[in-house]
């Protein structure tokens, strides 16, 4: 089976609040079966979402706000942050690959959001909040579920359950009744009868090299491939299963600036979820509205305290802000920020350009952006607000061999800011001896 890569930790760093980009992406994709599946006629419509009921227990739960006419007066608090949880797989052994997560792990993340007070929202509520047609508790969590395994069904939802936490399951078509370890029709027709609501995770869950590969020349015939993971996707959930399906789930994170265009205006969707790991708010584009995978063999549950962590101290999550890792079906993830020279290179350059492309965190305050390097401060590097390309070449030559860079930013509307920081190495002997010959300057 295959999995897709996860971004991952590079770089030294600490950082602050809420936004912090980073980034984790897969999702497996299991042995997809052939499509062109009979479509079943539609069930009983199934339109209200069910709102599974919280135990005594349960996480605060918020109230119903009107949606009369006093909507309008309704005041929305724009600044409200969501976390949201991106699983996978689940397991009752102990998980080594971090999209399978044990169920008594996962159970101590419910466990351990109901202690923090935090509030389990579902989707409808987020999706009302975002057409600011009621608020939300701040902060918020969502939880979905990515793929459709059949462990869903079997092990996580009746813990969901057990806590009151309502859910979202993305679910691709192809594995829809899928065979072996996939979801069954009827095992998903219980789950939406028990309140659980359906996105769509596209028609074969294709992974970037299948978008460039497909991309490469026929327009056309790329656009209309393109189009049905979309469309059919959203299409075939709703007839088998008698729901609306508005919502739809990047498999692998990736998505161009075309797909999110698309998703809202020729798609349908009113919502596109990544996994760039950011807390959300009102003012995230609602096609790019980032979620943490949280990884099954993750200790030190990095993600989720990254996600859960309201109060700061986010320490860990600049780290992985610099991406990279190569997953189990080979693809390199993007990193979320994009620095040059790159972690851990060794370059010969002894006044090397240092670039950071910050094109894919959105909302940066562009007065607040600077860059540091130790036993320099603060270096005069040029930021283009447009481009989001933060650029600095050293005035003189760097003498030490290894060199350290920080930079920091702050999202609009947070309270702290985003630190990157990596190193890099300059091969001096490289420098002084260019050739095999190695004259000296
Ligand atoms: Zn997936």
């Amino acid at each position: 089976m295959k999995q897709c890569g996860q971004w991952s930790t590079v770089v030294a760093l600490a950082a602050a609040v809420v936004m912090g980009v980073a980034g984790a992406a897969g999702c497996r994709r299991p042995g997809a079966r052939p499509t062109g599946v009979v479509v079943a006629p539609p069930a009983a419509a199934v339109e209200e979402e069910v709102v599974v009921e919280p135990g005594p227990s349960a996480a605060p739960v918020v109230e119903e706000a009107p949606l009369n006419a006093q909507a309008a007066e309704l005041k929305i608090k724009k600044s409200a942050q969501v976390s949201l949880l991106c699983y996978h797989d689940f397991t009752i052994g102990k998980s080594n690959n971090p999209m399978v997560i044990n169920i008594e792990h996962f159970r101590r993340h419910l466990q351990a959001l109901r202690d923090a007070r935090l509030p389990v929202i579902s989707m409808d509520h987020y999706l009302a909040w975002r057409r600011g047609e009621r608020d939300i508790p701040d902060p918020s969590i969502m939880i979905t579920i990515d793929d459709g395994w059949k462990s869903v069904g079997k092990l996580a939802h009746p813990v969901l359950r057990e806590f009151g936490f309502p859910y979202t399951l993305f679910l691709y078509k192809n594995y829809v009744d899928g065979g072996g370890r996939a979801l069954t029709t009827a095992e998903i027709k219980t789950l939406i009868a028990e309140g659980v609501t359906i996105g769509s995770h596209s028609v074969s869950h294709p992974y970037p090299p299948d978008y460039r590969r497909r991309a490469k020349g026929v327009t056309a015939e790329y656009e209309a491939w393109l189009d049905a993971e979309f469309r059919e996707s959203k299409a075939f959930l709703e007839q088998k299963f008698g729901i609306q399906v508005t919502t739809y789930a990047y498999p692998g994170g990736y998505y161009t600036p075309e797909m999110a265009k698309k998703g809202v205006s020729d798609w349908g969707y009113e919502a596109l979820f990544t996994v760039n790991p950011v807390r959300t708010s009102w003012d995230t584009p609602i096609a790019e509205v980032g979620r943490f995978i949280i990884f099954g063999n993750d200790v030190n549950d990095r993600n989720f305290k990254a996600a859960t962590n309201f109060g700061g101290g986010q320490e860990d999550l600049g780290r992985q802000l610099l991406g990279g890792e190569v997953g189990d079906d080979g693809v390199p993830q993007p990193p979320v920020v994009v620095v040059k020279p790159a972690e851990n290179e060794t370059v010969t350059d002894r006044r090397p350009q240092i670039t950071v492309d910050l094109s894919k965190l959105s909302d940066i305050d562009p007065t607040s952006v600077i860059m540091r390097m130790p036993g320099f401060g603060e270096v005069p590097a040029t930021y283009n607000e447009d481009t989001r390309q933060l650029v600095y070449r050293p005035a003189s030559v760097l003498r030490s061999p290894e060199v350290g860079v920080q930079v920091r930013l702050r999202r609009v509307g947070q309270e702290k800011d985003d630190i990157v920081s990596w190193k890099f190495f300059i091969d001096q002997k490289a420098y002084y001896f260019p050739k095999s010959t190695a004259s000296s300057e």
